[in-house]
């Protein structure tokens, strides 16, 4: 483990950016989590490739990066403790700026490597099916493909994130995924291992290492093969799905109660069929907050 950059903090021990190195030469990838303080899936997946790197040094370089935010993550929270920014909202970054445009400078400097991947978890108050989030075509659509998560999700345009750390990768002219899964908050093992697959076969597909892990893609959608359930009206969410569940029109997703009595206000079913894809976890919800995601599969 190598500390690549740090930061003098006030009251507490420095801030320091750790990255993990196996292997040497080319290709070289990077794999950052923990940009997010409160997204605890990514670091898990990350922790479980680098076990699986110590057993299997690859061929070429993968540096890793497993939690960004450290400070952010024992308070249990997204942005920066101190002046309560996010760190990707400050890419580039800069080596004179505030705190957390020092640490996006020193992490983009970091991250030299001509594929990247940033790791994430959903929002806290929503569960996201694991996922890569890709142009429409090119070479990273190709590669996120090659992950074989559950849900490949082709973007268009600004929904593609143009900002962010992803944003200043692609500017930097390196190949950059997105990728989510789980929610945050929460430490989910199942999601951490699918991801942590993932990141294996994207470094089985560029000859690092051996994979042998199945593709595991259910849906590869755009956008217009995305179904959105938002709240008709506030209320309280009950579920009756979970991320993964597959489903056919008509299918109930979950009721809309009043918070206090439980009086059933209205049901949600699919419009369409295919796999859940997102699920609202945190059930008070205003008019309009959304409920549940549904990609369309091949079989739908
Ligand atoms: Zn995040």
């Amino acid at each position: 483990m190598t500390v690549v950059y740090s930061i003098e903090a006030p009251y507490r021990g420095r801030y320091e950016l750790h990255r993990l190195t196996f292997g040497s030469g080319s290709p070289r990838v990077a794999i950052v989590a923990g940009l997010h303080g409160n997204e605890l899936n990514g670091m898990h997946a990350v922790n479980m490739l680098a076990a699986a790197l110590r057993a299997q040094r690859p061929r070429g370089t993968v540096h890793l990066f497993p939690l960004v935010n450290t400070f952010g993550a024992d308070e249990a929270r997204k942005r920066w403790p101190f002046d309560d920014r996010d760190i990707n909202k400050a890419f580039p970054g800069d080596p004179d700026g505030t705190a957390v445009q020092r640490i996006a400078s020193a992490l983009l400097d970091a991250t030299d490597a001509d594929v990247c991947v940033d790791v994430h978890s959903g929002a806290p108050h929503v569960r996201e099916l694991p996922q890569v989030r890709v142009p429409l075509s090119g070479r990273e659509l190709e590669l996120g493909r090659a992950m074989g998560l559950p849900l490949v999700w082709r973007r268009e345009g600004a929904r593609l994130q143009a900002s962010g750390l992803i944003g200043a990768w692609r500017d930097a002219g390196r190949q950059a995924l997105h990728v989510v899964g789980g929610r945050g908050i929460t430490l989910d093992t199942g999601h951490s291992a699918t991801i942590a697959r993932g990141l294996k076969r994207l470094l089985g597909h560029l000859g690092l290492v051996r994979h042998v892990d199945p593709n595991e893609t259910v849906a590869d959608v755009t956008r217009v093969e995305v179904g959105v359930h938002r709240a008709a009206t506030g209320g309280f969410f009950v579920p009756e799905v979970r991320v993964g569940a597959l489903v056919k029109p008509g299918h109930l997703l979950g009721y809309l109660q009043m918070p206090i009595g439980g009086d059933r206000i209205g049901e949600l079913r699919a419009r369409r069929g295919g796999v859940v894809v997102t699920v609202r976890a945190w059930p008070m919800v205003y008019a309009q907050e959304l409920l549940v995601r549904v990609a369309g599969t091949d079989s739908t």
